[in-house]
């Protein structure tokens, strides 16, 4: 009945959602279905446990919990769901997902404290050491693995072994890492992870997920109850108890999920990372063959975010650049340091090499059709 259908294919280089496959877009086609059905909750269990192994999670202490939202509901979830009464969230910031961290901290009235970095640097493990030290009612650590809004890698594994010197719990917004970067979630120190199904697994936007322990979930049951709908133990526990979701569950974008997952393991993690790598590493050609510069150290970069400066050039104008790309089917993505003018290129999705080489052929004639100069020119150096 599908065939036949076909569906433009546009090369996303934004940061999530990403480019799928036509087999994922179209598994979203199903007969239709209440979602209470034991069929669909065993599509969910099987989807829980696949999402631990991406991570290589031991089924035994690791779970996994599936939310209906975008994957910032994750932050709100693991933030509000998992900080004991009368104690403190330490937020190891230097971007704005670590930021959105802090701001929900303040939506909920958390304890916190907003331990900042410059945005182009790692943090100073020895000042998160001592932020440690000095406060014993810290809880709860929480960073960001790769800074979406500029590209940096984060030490999370170091920070990680910091926060359990120190008996605190250790959260990862892994949003833009998960299942593209190998992660080991013990190895890395990590009590809980999560992420989006748009961007590592390259499915639909609406299903999000939280990776982390069991244990820790089931303690978390004496904790303060500050929301309803993103409470990670009460979600959890209606999972375990009935197999299925609190509340209706973006039906659609599961089937999507399903597909994605088994398009994963047929890649192979190792065979993506490289994907991922090849991509990236055509990107970096492309800009500097252009001339374009880039903000962060190449060696602190994720491998999946490349964040450029705009060029002094009195033609640039991003707005009309980004309308020449996508009027072809490239997308292109404005950048979120507030201190520098910058524009994205990422590395995500069901993309490879010669898309990126299709991409910088299209940026080529877009910075003609604008008389930008090439190489792109920039006033210090
Ligand atoms: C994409 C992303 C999120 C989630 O953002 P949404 O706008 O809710 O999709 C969270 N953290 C990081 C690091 C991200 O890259």
């Amino acid at each position: 009945m599908l065939e036949g259908i076909s569906i433009k294919r546009n090369i996303l280089l934004n940061p999530g959602p990403a480019t799928t496959t036509d087999t994922v877009k179209l598994a979203q086609i199903v007969p239709d279905i209440c979602p209470r059905e034991k069929e669909f909750g065993s599509m969910m269990k099987q989807m829980r446990e696949d999402l631990v192994r991406i991570v290589h999670g031991d089924p035994k202490v690791y779970t996994s919990v599936l939310f209906c939202g975008s994957g910032t509901i994750n932050i709100d979830v693991c933030l509000n769901s998992l900080l004991p009464k009368d104690k403190k969230i330490l937020v190891v910031n230097n971007g704005a997902y670590s930021t959105r961290a802090v701001e929900i901290c303040e939506y909920y009235g958390l304890e916190h404290i907003d331990l900042k970095f410059p945005v182009d640097e790692l943090p100073d493990l020895q000042v998160v050491e001592e932020t440690l030290k000095a406060d014993p009612d810290i809880a709860l650590v929480h960073t960001t693995h790769n800074e979406t809004g500029t590209g940096i890698l984060n030490p999370i594994r170091e920070i990680g072994a910091l926060a359990h010197k120190y008996g605190a719990v250790f959260t990862v917004d892994t949003t833009s890492t998960y299942a593209m970067r190998p992660i080991d979630i013990e190895k890395e120190n990590i009590d809980f992870c999560m992420a989006s199904a748009q961007k590592g697994l390259m499915a639909m936007t609406g299903l999000s997920f939280v990776i982390g322990r069991k244990d820790i979930i089931e303690k978390s049951a004496q904790y303060p109850r500050r929301s309803y709908y993103c409470n990670l133990f009460l979600q959890y526990d209606f999972f375990e108890k009935t197999g299925e979701m609190h509340f209706t569950p973006p039906v659609q974008t599961i089937y999507s999920v399903r597909q994605a997952l088994d398009e994963y393991f047929a890649e192979g993690e190792q065979e993506k990372w490289a994907r991922h790598t090849r991509v990236f590493e055509a990107i970096h050609k492309g800009l500097e063959e252009l001339g374009f510069k880039d903000v962060i150290k190449r060696e602190l970069q994720a491998g999946l975010v490349v964040s450029v400066r705009y060029p002094d050039d009195e033609n640039w104008d991003f707005e009309k650049v980004h309308d020449y790309c996508y009027e072809r089917g490239f997308t292109i993505y404005p950048g979120k340091i507030s201190t520098t003018n910058t524009f994205r290129l990422c590395a995500l999705g069901a993309i490879d090499e010669e898309d990126i080489v299709e991409f910088f052929k299209v940026l080529r004639c877009a910075l003609q059709a604008n008389n930008i100069s090439i190489p792109v020119k920039y006033k210090e150096c």
